[in-house]
């Protein structure tokens, strides 16, 4: 089955419900059982069919049925935001003493994820370079039981070998684990490059309507699956039913979604790339990036999440910028159908290798407007920032 095909019909059964086209919302949280040995039974299967609410429901299982064929992984867990899921893989794998080599341009609370929760419980964290590729297998030691890998970087774009990595890291007995958000389960997939667990914030590009928190994580690993399931009910990080509801939906037309979201984006960077304001436009589907090789090797597509570095001593004008934006909506998160843009001057945190950008720098999401209202919102920024005493040496 071809990737739109699948999208379209993994994880719906209409014959189970009267030939209505999507999986109802359950609303559960008992699951009753006719006798004790029914009970008996429903336990033995209690990671795969309805057995009580924390475990999921058959709207959260249909949920995990299609984002796990989406990625081409045999089985999928929901989790109640994408930090859930990536809270959920690091508790599952990791145990007091173990190493976690954790890539250095990783979303900001995974890195604050490991320096407290995991930390506290004796467990360490290693950053690498994210360019690191093969040479990954001089910093495993004995210890290292997973690698976690987050391609393109947040906020930085860096692309990952992950093929590189991930042959290394099993050559010593490690786990991949990748956060696969910026891709969808769309533009990257993890299992035919050697990842064994991959996490997506739902949140983003599978919701895609900026109106709920969702993760999941996907593996075809049996034993895997039931250590993420047990983890996800031993700290309740399981979702509801009409989240999961609303990430199904919107994983039915992730493909055109994301089709135009590239798009868009690529029109957006491409005009911003030869602005006089902008020192660099962090893209990997531009071919001028350096992550470029890597991404065309691997990748299918670029999502429309990219960065945008502004030259060095404009800091002062980009509040009169980004104040003054019509289109363009402040605020976190991405993957909704709507434009966002960030400033994320300083919020750069780098242990491994530094960040050689002084400059201020922002993200942009391009959403589904036209790339032409866009780019005028974006050059009226840009006049603002131009016309602040220090924008005007530029
Ligand atoms: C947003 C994001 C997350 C966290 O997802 P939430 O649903 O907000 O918890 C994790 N990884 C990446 C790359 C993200 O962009």
């Amino acid at each position: 089955m071809k990737p739109d095909t699948r999208l379209t019909h993994a994880g719906r059964h209409p014959d189970k419900y009267d030939g209505v086209v999507n999986t109802p919302v359950y609303r559960a949280s008992t699951v009753t059982f006719p006798t004790v040995g029914e009970m008996g039974r429903r336990f033995a299967h209690r990671f795969d069919t309805p057995y009580y609410g924390r475990y999921g429901t058959p709207t959260t299982n249909a949920l995990e049925e299609a984002v796990a064929a989406a990625e081409g992984a045999a089985f999928g867990v929901a989790t109640a935001s994408g930090m859930g899921a990536i809270a959920a893989t690091l508790l599952a794998v990791l145990a007091p003493g173990d190493h976690l080599l954790m890539v250095d341009s990783v979303y900001a609370p995974t890195r604050k994820f490991c320096d407290s929760a995991l930390s506290r419980m004796g467990i360490t964290t290693t950053y690498y370079d994210p360019l690191v590729g093969g040479a990954i297998a001089d910093l495993i030691t004995p210890a290292t039981r997973l690698v976690f890998c987050e391609s393109p970087g947040s906020l930085t774009f860096e692309v990952q070998d992950i093929p590189a990595i991930a042959a290394a890291a099993h050559k010593a007995g490690a786990l991949v684990a990748l956060d696969n958000t910026w891709a969808s389960p769309l533009f990257f997939a993890p299992f035919t490059k050697g990842v064994d667990l991959s996490i997506q914030a739902a949140t983003k590009y599978i919701v895609g309507h900026s109106d709920a928190m969702l993760g999941t994580i996907t593996t075809n690993e049996r034993a895997l699956y039931e250590r993420l399931k047990d983890t996800l009910v031993m700290y309740g990080y399981s979702t509801g039913s009409e989240e999961a509801y609303l990430g199904l939906r919107g994983l039915r037309t992730l493909s055109v979604r994301l089709e135009r979201h590239q798009r868009n984006a690529l029109a957006v960077a491409t005009w911003l790339a030869e602005q006089p304001e902008v020192a660099r436009v962090l893209h990997p589907a531009l071919p001028s990036d350096p992550g470029h090789a890597l991404w065309a090797r691997d990748f299918t597509g670029a999502s429309g999440l990219f960065g945008v570095l502004l030259h060095p001593g404009t800091a002062e004008g980009v509040p009169a910028m980004l104040d003054g934006m019509t289109h363009f909506a402040m605020g976190f998160s991405w993957g909704g159908y709507e434009s966002l843009i960030l400033p994320t001057t300083g919020s750069i945190p780098r242990t491994a290798c530094p960040w050689p950008h002084t400059g201020p720098s922002l993200r942009l999401h391009v959403g589904l407007e036209d790339p032409a209202d866009l780019i005028a919102d974006l050059r009226a920024g840009l006049d603002r920032l131009a016309s602040t005493p220090e924008g005007s040496t530029l």
